[in-house]
């Protein structure tokens, strides 16, 4: 016998979750506030065990047709100096494939379609889910996959447990040319990302103090090296997204309530992915890969332990992703002080300590 369970939030965790537990041939309903999915955003970072878990959520093949490898690239100073490789061949040599970069709308639509495909998932659009407590009492299993202000974490942790600020706005836009170079410069107190994302066009990221208009960016970059300036000059500003930078901190004690003792302010069965559980800074690029990970493991764990042994499979589920990503999370954020200090010498340090 399988069960119930109510997903909130159709991000990438949400999507996810939704196929993995309609593979186990749960009943679904997932509850989205937007009145369609977002199909906008820029490129993700999937490491291979992201792309292993894709696999076993049967997505892979469809996220590999449109995500492009990331195979080198370098840390640079704004005039140019290489300070470090980013550790990408390692990664492959030891996954035995590359890290690959995808655009946010091509994996969305890749989870939209598998899910389609199965079939026998109520989605519902325009459903801002506020009574976290009612909503969990109709299902088994209740899925807080609602992005950085949870409402299922603020149900089961209160309205403080929301992430922090860390003085950072990151400014994130895709060029219609094709650079040769890849990879982040790190100047005083702020920094700019290169990466493919797919053929003749370059995604790009600016991480700058908090309250940095777009008016005033390309000023902050304009003496940097090669295509930077450029970049900032013949992309549309309109078309630049501006995204908080913020870090869950502190981090969840769980990332479950197994629907024993009281606590939570409801009895039901709930679990927390992706930004909801661990809302990190973007610096190593770990936010969709988390994701992803933590909506397969849950999917696998609840499979494992079937519908009687839910609250095994939260406590597995837990068990398997809440120290592991909370590592990441904490690692985004330290590498965040660095790339962001001042101080250069610091800066050259956390360069050298990259294991390229
Ligand atoms: C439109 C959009 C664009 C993004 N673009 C980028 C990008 O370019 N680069 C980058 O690094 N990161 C981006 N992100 C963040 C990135 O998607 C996440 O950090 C990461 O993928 C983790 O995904 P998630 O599913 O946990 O959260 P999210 O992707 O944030 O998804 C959460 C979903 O829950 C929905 N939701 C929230 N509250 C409720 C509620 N109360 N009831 C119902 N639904 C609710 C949201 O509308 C959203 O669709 C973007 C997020 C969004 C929503």
């Amino acid at each position: 016998m399988t069960g119930s369970a109510v997903v909130v939030g159709a991000g990438v965790g949400g999507l996810a979750v939704a196929i993995g537990l309609r593979r186990a041939g749960w009943r679904v309903t997932l509850l989205e506030r937007r009145t369609e999915l977002e199909r906008y955003g820029t490129a993700f970072a999937l490491h291979p065990t992201a792309q292993d878990a894709l696999d076993r959520l049967g997505v892979g093949a469809a996220v590999r047709r449109r995500a492009v490898p990331y195979r080198c690239a370098q840390v640079r100073t704004p005039d140019g100096r290489v300070l470090a490789r980013l550790p990408l061949e390692r990664v492959e040599r030891k996954a035995g494939r590359p890290e690959l970069l995808i655009s946010r709308p091509y994996l969305i639509d890749a989870l939209a379609d598998e899910l389609d495909a199965l079939g026998g998932v109520t989605v519902a659009f325009g459903e801002n889910v506020a009574d976290v407590a009612a909503l969990s009492a109709e299902h088994d299993l209740l899925v807080g996959a609602d992005g950085l202000r949870s409402a299922v974490r603020a149900a089961r942790f209160g309205a403080d447990s929301g992430p922090r600020k860390v003085g950072s706005t990151a400014w994130i836009g895709i060029a219609d040319f094709a650079s040769s170079v890849h990879g982040e410069t790190w100047g005083k107190g702020r920094f700019f990302g290169l990466t493919p994302v797919e053929p003749g066009r370059t995604n790009w990221y600016a991480a700058v103090p908090e309250g940095t208009t777009a008016v005033e960016l390309p000023d902050l970059f304009e003496d940097w090296h090669d295509p930077i300036p450029r970049i900032l000059a013949e992309t549309d500003p309109t078309s630049w997204l501006c995204y908080e930078m913020r870090h869950l901190s502190p981090a969840l004690p769980t990332f479950v309530h197994d629907g024993r003792g009281g606590s939570g302010g409801h009895g039901g069965r709930v679990a927390l992915v992706g930004d909801a559980a661990h809302a990190m800074t973007p610096n190593l690029g770990q936010g969709a890969c988390t994701a992803v990970l933590d909506a397969e493991a849950l999917a696998r764990a609840v499979v494992q332990h079937g519908h009687t042994g839910l609250p095994d499979a939260l406590r597995a589920y837990d068990r398997e992703r809440r120290r592991s990503a909370q590592r990441v999370a904490f690692a985004s954020r330290s590498l965040h002080r660095f790339v962001s200090t001042e101080h250069t010498r610091l800066r050259d340090a956390a360069a050298r300590l990259l294991p390229g």
